[in-house]
């Protein structure tokens, strides 16, 4: 499967534009992962991939064709999980996916919801009510009728939201797993997600990409940007750009991004989580 978003800007009837003209292939097999700060635009670039909204200006191919056209071929192979996702609190389980696949026109749907609830670790909930589930379990439905069949599009915003950190990691697997043979975007402010199993990154800020290329090509932009400095002294933390303060019996501890480090910061290797605070930061300063 291959997408091609071409120059898209989103603007809403209320004159906010949430997409400033971006442009971006996504191939099959891939795991993107796409962040940035809220606001940014994360959802609307989703919403747009999945044809719930229109771009006011630009164009979404698939393949050759503009997605608009292509809406019976994208509802085929398209799992999604918008932000909010309502859910039918009185049904179970297994009828909420029953109801998800008929509207999906999945075949031989059975198969598809059991293998569905197995991925997830639902299959004991199978005929409990979704109101009395827990907000991990609900978030756990979510997914499991997003990979309803297998589908070759996977469009998942903030899906480890709610999950306690082994959920999460079964789920990193799950993804990176559904991705040999797909394209998953994963959209995230949970930076070790992306560091984990995205062999790509978008990040988005205001509308625009910043950066699109894989988490080693980040992080190799922040080397020598990220420091720490073992006695931080109270009156110059201010100045700093700090990712992390650690309380010590010599004195505070902090790791600092810096466009250019001070001289008693000493030079360390740079996280994927510093990467994107550099580059962050270096926005903002504009
Ligand atoms: P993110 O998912 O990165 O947090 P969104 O795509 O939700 O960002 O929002 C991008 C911008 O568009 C924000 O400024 C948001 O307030 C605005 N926005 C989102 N949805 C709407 C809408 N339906 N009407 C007007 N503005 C919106």
């Amino acid at each position: 499967m291959n997408i091609s978003i071409q120059n898209v800007e989103m603007t809403y009837s209320n004159g906010k534009q949430a997409l400033q003209g971006i442009s971006a292939p996504l191939q099959s097999p891939s795991l993107i992962g796409l962040v940035g700060p809220n606001g940014a635009g994360k959802s609307t670039l989703m919403k747009l991939l999945v044809a719930g909204l229109l771009p006011t200006k630009g164009e979404i191919l698939l393949g050759d064709s503009p997605l608009i056209s292509k809406e019976k071929e994208l509802k085929e192979n398209l799992g999604y999980l918008p932000q909010s996702f309502g859910l039918y609190d009185e049904l179970t389980v297994y009828q909420f996916l029953d109801y998800m696949a008929a509207l999906k026109g999945i075949p031989q749907s059975r198969a598809a919801i059991e293998k569905a609830m197995a991925e997830t670790n639902l299959s004991q909930y199978k005929r409990t009510r979704i109101r009395t589930l827990s907000g991990g379990q609900r978030q756990r439905v979510g997914i499991a009728q997003a990979i309803l069949g297998n589908p070759k599009l996977l469009i998942l915003d903030e899906p480890t939201v709610g999950l306690d950190p082994e959920e999460r990691i079964n789920f990193r697997n799950l993804f990176s797993k559904a991705a040999q043979d797909k394209i998953v975007l994963l959209s995230t402010h949970i930076i070790e997600d992306v560091q984990s199993i995205c062999n790509r990154i978008i990040i988005l800020h205001c509308g625009i990409i910043l950066f699109d290329g894989s988490p080693q090509e980040l992080i190799l932009a922040a080397q020598g940007h990220v420091g720490m400095i073992d006695q931080m002294p109270a009156e110059k933390e201010e100045g700093y750009h700090i990712t992390a303060r650690l309380n010590t019996l010599k004195g505070v501890c902090c790791r600092i991004v810096a466009e250019e480090l001070p001289p008693i910061a000493q030079a360390v290797d740079p996280t994927l989580e510093d990467a994107y605070m550099y580059l962050i930061a270096k926005e903002e300063k504009k």
